[in-house]
């Protein structure tokens, strides 16, 4: 029998994970042939129902897993020395390898189940880029399927779900769209709860307000650089720009020093942040929203430069044993995410769909 043709399955549910080995191609259907294989291998009846179960439940993409359903982690080709392991001593092992891509969203969900369960909770999480796909226009961004769901259920459940974000509170709420959910908007600086019409504006917000002005002013108009005045902060976005890091270099070039205005210049993903250090960030609205709502176990989940704030406060929370919390740094479109935000997190996420993934498991 060529080795070639033998493949490893790995699964694993919330209570624990393993590996049956057999033949086939890799592919569902192979595995599905290899039910019959676990069986026939002496792994147990425990082994096919759990590899059946994710088939069913899992492998198709219109269906929808319950929490106890297993997730099928891998397909890989399976060594020689497995082989003999399955064989010689019938019992599971879990590989060494699996598929890069699956195996954090596990991890991501026993962590987040764990500190979520640590009354009371909170999830805490970015909206750009970590619930919503990045697109080429940032003003027509969206929660990626299945998110708005998961949040609205949580919002139900937890103590609190707060979006924190660098857009505008009411931008950040018409783009989520979920009812009963707290937009700390303007990097941590502008609150809006569920309630309210209006966000409470930062002290000091006409001072800086005016301070941003003059730093806008003195960009000129290039192509695809679209500058945004937040109030309290600004964007400058040049993800559409011909050149994206010729255009980057231009705006800086043109925005000069910005300290004499109290003002500080930040880099996010094909954005050019300017911000009001003294207002605050989204580290200080972390550790806000931790004591406001009095929160015993957090979620946080964030995808740049500008998380790292909220991961470091929570990380530090946690440090103290007053937090019980699950730090997960979501990639982009692109699967990118930066060392520094990675090096931050708990685990890394794939894309914003793992973290609506995420989130509706945790809603179950
Ligand atoms: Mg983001």
């Amino acid at each position: 029998m060529p080795t070639d043709s033998i493949w490893s399955w790995t699964a694993t549910t919330l209570s624990g994970s393993g590996v049956a080995v057999g033949v086939g191609d890799g592919s569902p259907l192979g595995l599905a042939g290899n039910v019959l294989l676990a069986g026939a291998l002496g792994v147990g009846d425990a082994c096919a129902t759990w590899l059946g179960v994710g088939i069913a439940g899992r492998l198709d993409v219109e269906s929808s897993p319950r929490s106890s359903d297993p997730m099928i982690m891998s397909a890989t080709p399976a060594t020689p020395r497995m082989i003999g392991s399955a064989h010689e001593e019938r019992r599971f092992t879990v590989p060494e390898s699996s598929r890069p891509s699956d195996a954090p969203l596990s991890r991501a969900l026993a962590l987040s189940a764990d500190a979520l369960a640590a009354e009371p909770s909170g999830l805490l999480t970015d909206f750009d880029g970590t619930l919503s796909t990045i697109v080429h226009d940032p003003f027509m961004a969206g929660l990626v399927d299945g998110a708005d769901g998961a949040l609205e259920a949580l919002a139900e459940r937890l103590a609190v779900v707060a979006i924190v974000t660098g857009r505008m509170p009411l931008d950040a709420r018409r783009l989520v769209g979920v009812p009963g959910v707290l937009i700390v908007g303007n990097h941590g600086t502008q609150w809006l709860d569920p309630d309210q019409s209006e966000p409470t504006m930062a002290a000091d917000a006409d001072a800086v307000g005016h301070a941003l002005d003059e730093a806008l002013a003195r960009v000129p108009p290039m192509p695809g650089v679209v500058p945004d005045h937040k109030g309290v902060s600004a964007s400058i976005h040049y993800r559409q720009a011909p050149d994206p890091e010729e255009a980057r270099s231009a705006i800086l070039d043109s925005l000069g020093d910005l300290e004499p205005l109290g003002l500080r210049i930040g880099h996010g993903r094909m954005i050019v942040e300017i911000r009001a250090p003294g207002l605050g960030d989204k580290g200080t609205a972390a550790r806000a929203i931790v004591a406001r709502f009095g929160l015993r176990g957090a979620l946080v989940m964030g995808d740049d430069t500008t998380d790292l704030d909220m991961f470091t406060a929570v990380a530090a929370l946690r440090g103290t044993g007053r937090l019980r919390a699950a730090i997960v740094a979501v990639g982009g479109t692109d699967h990118d995410v930066l060392p520094e935000v990675a090096a931050a997190a708990d685990v890394v996420l794939d894309t914003p769909a793992d973290a609506a993934e995420l989130l509706a498991r945790l809603s179950e």
